[in-house]
C-alpha cells in the first residue's frame, strides 16, 4: 500500500498536468459512468491529499474522493496526436485532456462526495505531515498522540492520528527518535512528540521530491529496491548500524515491525 509521499505526489502530478483544465471523464469499466458524467467536461480546481486519501475538486463544487488500497493503481500517459491508448485492465475513471491521460485501476474507493462528507472525513483523519501547518497540525497530532495510552507504534500507523504514515515510515521515524514502539502514547515527553512530528515533516517531504522513502541521510543515490535505504525496515537478523545488535522483528497489530532492542529500549 503507498504511503502519504506516494498520494501527494499523484496529486502534484494531477495539479500539473490538469488543475484550471476541463477533463473528459468516462469509466471503461463501467463501475463509475454515473458518476463520471457529472463530474465530466468541468474544469478541475484542484487535487490535494490528506494522508492516503486523494481528493479532486472541480468547479460545479463537486469532489471525487480516491482511496487506491492495496491494488489501487495509476497509469499516466502522454497522449500522441491526441489518440488515446488502449484500455488495460479494468479501469475504473480514466481522466483525459487533448495532451494527457490518466488511468485508475483497483481503488479501493473512488466516490463524489457531498461537503457535509467531506468535511466529515477532515475532521475524522488525523493531522498529515505533508499539508501546511499553522501550528494547529502539530497541536492536533500533540493531542492525538498524549491523549492516548495505545503503544506509539500502533499510533503511528492509525490514519486518524495522523494522516500518511505507514509500515516504513513508522518502523525508521521510531528509530530515528530512539523510541520503543511498545510505549504508550501518554508516556512520551512533549519533547519526544514533537520530534516524531518534525521528523515526519522532513522524511515524508523528502519521499514527495525523490519518490522513494529515505530515511537514512545520505542515501540518495541507492537502487530504491535495497534495503540500505533503511535503518532497521526489513533488516532483522541484520547488525543496527550504531550499535551492532540485531534488529528484531515482531508483529503488531498484523503488521510487521523492525526495531533495535538496544538503540530503542
Ligand atoms: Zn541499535
Amino acid at each position: 500500500m503507498p504511503e502519504g509521499h506516494t498520494v501527494h505526489r499523484i496529486a502534484n502530478s494531477f495539479n500539473e498536468l490538469f488543475a484550471g483544465k476541463k477533463l473528459t471523464v468516462d469509466s471503461p469499466q463501467g463501475r463509475f459512468t454515473a458518476s463520471a458524467k457529472l463530474i465530466s467536461n468541468r474544469k478541475l480546481t484542484k487535487a490535494w491529499a490528506i494522508g492516503k486519501q486523494m481528493f479532486l475538486d472541480f468547479d460545479n463544487d463537486q469532489t471525487l474522493r480516491i482511496h487506491l488500497g492495496i491494488y489501487g493503481k495509476w497509469r499516466f500517459v502522454k497522449l500522441k496526436n491526441e489518440e488515446l491508448p488502449e484500455v488495460q485492465g479494468q479501469v475504473r475513471a480514466r481522466f483525459f485532456t487533448n495532451k494527457d491521460m490518466a488511468d485508475l485501476r483497483g481503488p479501493t474507493i473512488c466516490e463524489l462526495i457531498e461537503p457535509e462528507e467531506l468535511a466529515k472525513i477532515e475532521n475524522r483523519l488525523g493531522p498529515d505531515p505533508l499539508n501546511p501547518d499553522d501550528g494547529s497540525q502539530f497541536k492536533r497530532f500533540q493531542r492525538n498522540i498524549s491523549g492516548s495510552k495505545a503503544a506509539i507504534g500502533l499510533l503511528l500507523m492509525n490514519q486518524d492520528v495522523v494522516a500518511g504514515i505507514g509500515n516504513v515510515y513508522r518502523a525508521e521515524i521510531l528509530y530515528r527518535a530512539r523510541i520503543n514502539p511498545h510505549v504508550p502514547g501518554n508516556l512520551l515527553t512533549p519533547k519526544q512528540i514533537r520530534e516524531l512530528w518534525k521528523d515526519s515533516v522532513q522524511l515524508l517531504a523528502l519521499g514527495v521530491i525523490h519518490g522513494v522513502m529515505l530515511t537514512r541521510d545520505g542515501f540518495l543515490d541507492e537502487d530504491p529496491g535495497k534495503p540500505e535505504r533503511h535503518h532497521v525496515y526489513k533488516r532483522n537478523g541484520e547488525p543496527c548500524r550504531k550499535c551492532k545488535t540485531n534488529i528484531v522483528l515482531e508483529v503488531m497489530a498484523g503488521r510487521k515491525l523492525y526495531s533495535c532492542p538496544k538503540c530503542q529500549k
